[in-house]
């Protein structure tokens, strides 16, 4: 089978939302799943964690994406330990997912938090030879620019539970 950009969408949930409607600073959360237990069901949540608004020509610059990665995973499992079962950034370089059992992540306040730990944090955890892929690629300054004028647009009304 041959694939293009016109190819229709074989279920990549990302390729279905309108790109043209996603602003910046913004959360989407939605239910990913929903796990069936014995005590119950239990749905795990994906978050786009939206910087900038797709295609504006502002993006993150690479290594400050890498270093703001590090950032907010050290806050956001320093808070929610195991409830958090990923974070990474978008290719696109626009913004991160994040899959998460917590459901107090479904509060703009928690968000916030989050995201002053993250800003908080002096020395960025992780930047060594044994612990990341790319340890030289950072760039700390960048990455809390992005992370402050992140937080400056977020509104309550910017994180949105579907
Ligand atoms: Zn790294």
């Amino acid at each position: 089978m041959q694939f293009t950009a016109k190819t229709p969408n074989v279920g990549v949930a990302s390729f279905a939302k309108d790109h043209f409607k996603i602003e910046g600073s913004t959360i989407t959360v939605q239910v990913q799943t929903v796990i069936e237990t014995q005590v119950g069901e239990i749905p795990v949540y994906k978050a786009d964690i939206r910087f900038f608004k797709p295609n504006s020509g502002e993006y993150f610059y690479l290594p400050g994406c890498h270093s703001a990665e590090h950032l907010l995973s050290t806050a956001i499992y320093a808070i929610h330990g195991a409830k958090i079962l990923d974070l990474s950034p978008m290719g696109c370089m626009t913004g991160f997912y994040c899959t998460f059992l917590a459901p107090e992540l479904l509060e703009h306040s928690a968000w916030v938090r989050v995201f002053e730990d993250a800003l908080a944090i002096e020395e960025l955890p992780g930047a060594l030879p044994e612990t990341c892929g790319n340890y030289l690629m950072h760039d700390v300054i960048s990455a809390k620019k992005a992370l402050r004028e992140f937080l400056a647009g977020f509104s309550e009304k910017k994180l949105r539970v579907k």
